[in-house]
């Protein structure tokens, strides 16, 4: 039997990157440890501070929910679960309900935005219309825009100080590489563990960016915590091209992911010097803060015959 390197029990998990063997309670000290400390290191929560969580129902977010609960109670931390709605049938009416089950479980407030409500269409009627117009944008672009836009008006109509989002460090490595391969500064220069925005917008933090997805997937299953496991049926695109491309490097060359974080962290302040300054208003349609004269979301409905209300409509749970 393979043994622990740092207590010599049974080793459950090989971690490659760092050329050691953890057995099932010193991986789940090592993931609570690694939150703590970026939690820390980049003071992402202050005693007092109101947190809206994004919880789906996915492994990532019921973990997230979990610690950040847990790490607020003794901090005198207020904590929200917030989810979206985005209307994908047969995936995303299946992990809600554990979303609900697991914010009830910890005693938190649970409430939900919803595409139909707010943007007039479910995502599954929206990449219908979307095929019937031959646009070239992939479902997971409208999907990304909308959910980011009403996680950020739900946290702000909540009263949040900040916005936690449970992205690991194979979303955030595959975030990075897409910006460098589409040439996207804006989108790089949002990236890191806290994206401080400008009026209108709530603070985001990714306590979990330094946490690799297996391994939150390991902590969910050892804590026997209920997540949702199903595949989003639009996932694929870039997005996927990507993660397999880093996958199979990481396999080889171990820590590859960790380089490229690291990387990234050193450079993002040339990033911030090379975007050119902009002002912020509000969109014309929606009244949400924006750039242009029309928010991403309302663009994007608008070219498919959609029009997004102005005011968030938050349902509580049935
Ligand atoms: S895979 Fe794409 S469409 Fe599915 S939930 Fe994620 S972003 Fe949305
Ligand atoms: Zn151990
Ligand atoms: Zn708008």
């Amino acid at each position: 039997m393979l043994r622990c390197t740092f207590c010599g029990r049974g080793a459950v998990y090989d971690r490659r990157y760092a050329g050691t063997l953890l057995c099932d309670r010193c991986l789940i000290k090592s993931v609570e440890h690694r939150f703590r400390r970026a939690v820390a290191e980049h003071k992402l929560i202050a005693p007092n501070e109101k947190i809206a969580v994004a919880v789906s129902g996915g492994k990532d977010s019921v973990v997230a929910l979990h610690l950040i609960a847990d790490y607020c109670r003794h901090k005198n931390c207020e904590v929200v679960a917030v989810s979206v709605d985005e209307g994908i049938r047969g995936y995303r009416d299946h992990s809600l309900p554990l979303a609900r089950e697991n914010a009830e479980q910890l005693g938190l407030e649970h409430v939900t935005a919803n595409f139909k409500n707010t943007c007039g269409a479910t995502l599954d009627e929206i990449v219908k219309a979307a095929r019937r117009r031959k646009t070239r944008l992939h479902p997971c672009t409208y999907c990304g825009v909308m959910r980011r836009s009403l996680l950020n008006q739900a946290a702000r109509g909540l009263g949040a100080d900040k916005l936690a989002t449970a992205h690991n460090l194979d979303d955030e490595v595959q975030a990075i590489m897409l910006n460098y391969v589409r040439g996207d500064f804006a989108r790089l220069h949002r990236l890191g563990p806290i994206y401080q925005p400008r009026e209108g917008f709530v603070p985001r933090i990714k306590p979990f960016r330094e946490i690799p997805e297996k391994e939150m997937a390991l902590y969910a299953l050892l804590r026997n915590l209920k997540v949702h496991l199903a595949l989003c049926p639009y996932a694929g695109s870039i997005h996927g091209e990507i993660r397999d491309f880093l996958n199979n490097f990481e396999v080889n060359h171990p820590n590859t992911k960790f380089m490229i974080l690291r990387m990234f962290d050193r450079l993002k302040p040339h990033v911030a010097q090379a975007l050119p300054s902009f002002s912020i208003g509000e969109c014309l349609a929606c009244g949400e803060p924006t750039s242009g004269e029309l928010c991403k979301a309302c663009e994007l409905l608008g070219g498919l015959g959609f029009k997004r209300r102005k005011r968030l409509i938050l349902s509580e749970p049935k």
